[in-house]
């Protein structure tokens, strides 16, 4: 079906002159590249597990091999962390240079790459040399220095979605990084901010109708974030599953040994044996409806 306005807040004017690089060329233009092995846009849909925070050396030593078994593309886990209250305590502190030691050593030990968020420009270069992918966190999604900064690296970049951001403004935030030449750009889908009663503590609302919007005007791939966006860990298998239904580049899970230990957002992580519930579940969806394959 032809559409003179694609996107709910597009027009063909900013196809044109605001995102000409993020903007498809024609119906079926993808973008498709490959990250340490791993082809996004292709028949693969990369998965990417891990806990919250890199919360020590023993657990992500742990949750590095276990997700690696289990079939996830991609180790993630942020060492330095965007958490929204300043109060810190022992078990809820950021683990910062000694995190990506510990990502380091992770990753050479499980040879699984490492996705890790980088929010400070003077850390680039420290959590470029962990980081198969930088991580932009959502809400540094409109900080247009780091985002240029970023894509000077050339590493592939993910850039998650601000949870009040239209399509518009977040693919304007992918045009700064491909117009810095760098073309191994990442979208990430993780949860709207909107007023609803499902429950008290879900604070986001998975926009799966996005990802039907982002492929009408983007060639960029698209990854899906349920365990952000439900904030509730029976809520995640669910929309995982909906998510490749939706045509999902990709998906980002949580993952932790002990959930309702976890550092960061308890409510949120799956288990071991959740994940490779769902994993199954994921590649039965992506293999029967697309001819695609996580595992
Ligand atoms: C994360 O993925 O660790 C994270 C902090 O996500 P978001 O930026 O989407 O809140
Ligand atoms: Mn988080």
């Amino acid at each position: 079906m032809d559409n003179k306005f694609p996107g709910k807040d597009i027009s063909q004017e900013d196809l044109k002159n605001k995102f000409p690089l993020v903007a498809k060329k024609n119906k079926l233009h993808k973008s498709k590249f490959t990250v340490s092995g791993i082809e996004f846009g292709g028949n693969i849909l990369p998965i990417f597990a891990g806990p919250n925070m890199v919360e020590s050396r023993e657990l992500i030593l742990d949750i590095a091999k276990n997700v690696k078994r289990i079939g996830a593309h991609f180790l993630r886990g942020g060492a330095f962390k965007p958490l929204t209250f300043p109060y810190r305590s022992k078990k809820y502190n950021e683990t910062r240079e000694e995190g990506i030691n510990w990502l380091k050593e992770a990753k050479k030990k499980y040879k699984i790459p490492i996705i890790t968020e980088v929010m400070e420009e003077k850390f680039i270069p420290l959590v470029s040399e962990v980081a198969d992918i930088l991580q932009i966190g959502s809400r540094n999604m409109q900080n247009y220095p780091l985002l240029t900064a970023c894509a000077k690296t050339m590493k592939p970049i993910m850039i998650k979605r601000h949870y009040g951001s239209s399509l518009r403004d977040w693919l304007g935030a992918a045009e700064y990084i491909l117009y810095e030449g760098n073309k191994k750009v990442i979208l990430c889908e993780r949860g709207v901010s909107v007023p609803h009663t499902h429950r008290s503590t879900s604070r986001f609302l998975l926009d799966l109708q996005v990802i039907a919007a982002a492929k009408e005007v983007t060639h960029l791939p698209i990854v899906s974030d349920p365990s952000h966006a439900t904030f509730w860990r029976p809520w995640v298998e669910p929309m995982a599953l909906a998510s490749v239904a939706a045509g999902a580049d990709g998906v980002m899970l949580e993952v932790h040994p002990d959930p309702k230990n976890s550092a960061v957002d308890p409510l949120q992580p799956i288990d071991y044996k959740e994940f490779s519930s769902i994993i199954k579940k994921m590649d039965t969806i992506a293999r029967n409806i697309f001819k695609k394959k996580i595992l």
